[in-house]
């Protein structure tokens, strides 16, 4: 029930934004140069928030978040290298739009920060916990797959580090979120004015999040960080994952619950001596694929995941 739950709430919040999320940005997008650049920025969308806060989408990428104000525009996320030049046409041509002055990383990840290089080279100031700047500062292989990511060039890596909590004078603030939901440099950011709590991949909006322990994500982490971020949310609170639609306090509730109860599995399983195949075997988060979709790779991950928190031998 807790998962059919969450789903009704997600598909009222999708069609309570849906037609929000059909205005399309205007000329200044449009006179991009290729065919390649116009095919996405005809698909650029804006969600707003409040009359300052946005959700910039383009199709494939992850949401990124825009303020404008009077010093110009805040990020948060900056999608991936590809799009970088359709999202700064975005972001350029936001109402009350202007160069960006600052952008928050949420975590290390390509999809998050492809803006990184050139809004370094011109001097914006970029945040994120320490851990992140760290990754971001050496290569990571996910064994896994043998996915290799290269580092960054030093001037776009973060600029601006934190450990706990941060507070911008404009009175946004930020904190690390330390159960390493998705990585262990997890972070969100809260604009208190707007209600809105942006809080990255450590929670995800569209199917099974990607369980990174490579970079010390964990299925506990998972459990923890929802549990944590709900401490910072009311049911007026607009969460904004950095996949899928905007979230609201229910959904954060219902997943936590879900995912306590399939770390709960998985953690019997590795009490039990089985392996990753036989805990996808073993179907543990079976009353949930219906919604969530094909859980093999989370399921395994998940597992694997454990080996580093829980092996005695670890
Ligand atoms: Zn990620």
């Amino acid at each position: 029930m807790v998962a059919q739950d969450a789903h009704s709430r997600r598909q009222v919040l999708k069609a309570a934004i849906g037609g929000a999320a059909g205005i399309l940005l205007g000329a200044p997008v449009r006179s991009l140069a290729g065919a390649a650049a116009q095919a996405v920025s005809d698909r650029v969308g804006l969600v707003p928030l409040s009359a300052d806060l946005f959700i910039v989408t383009i199709p494939g990428q992850a949401n990124v978040i825009a303020q404008t104000g009077a010093d110009g525009v805040l990020l948060v996320d900056g999608g991936s290298a590809g799009a970088a030049e359709a999202l700064m046409k975005a972001v350029a041509s936001l109402p009350g739009g202007g160069p960006v002055h600052t952008i928050f990383n949420t975590h290390w990840h390509p999809e998050q920060t492809g803006l990184n290089e050139p809004l370094g080279k011109a001097g914006t100031t970029i945040i994120a916990h320490e851990n992140t700047r760290l990754w971001l500062a050496t290569d990571v292989t996910w064994s896994w797959s043998g996915q290799r990511f290269k580092r960054l060039p030093k001037v776009a890596q973060p600029n601006k580090t934190f450990y706990t909590t941060g507070e911008l004078p404009s009175g946004i603030r930020y904190g690390y979120i330390p159960d390493a939901a998705h990585t262990d440099g997890d972070m969100y950011v809260h604009f208190a004015t707007q209600n809105v709590l942006a809080v990255g991949d450590a929670v995800s909006g569209q199917g099974w999040p990607v369980v990174d322990w490579a970079t010390g994500g964990w299925i506990g982490g998972i459990v923890g960080g929802l549990q944590r971020l709900q401490s910072l949310a009311n049911e007026e609170t607009r969460i904004v994952p950095a996949r899928g639609p905007v979230l609201g306090l229910a959904d954060l509730k219902a997943q936590s619950e879900m995912y306590s109860t399939i770390y709960d599995r998985l953690t019997q399983l590795l009490n039990k001596g089985r392996g990753p195949s036989e805990a996808v075997d073993a179907r543990p988060t079976k009353e949930f694929d219906a919604q969530m979709g094909n859980p093999d790779e989370f399921v395994r991950r998940s597992f694997e995941s454990l080996w580093a928190y829980l092996s005695p031998d670890a």
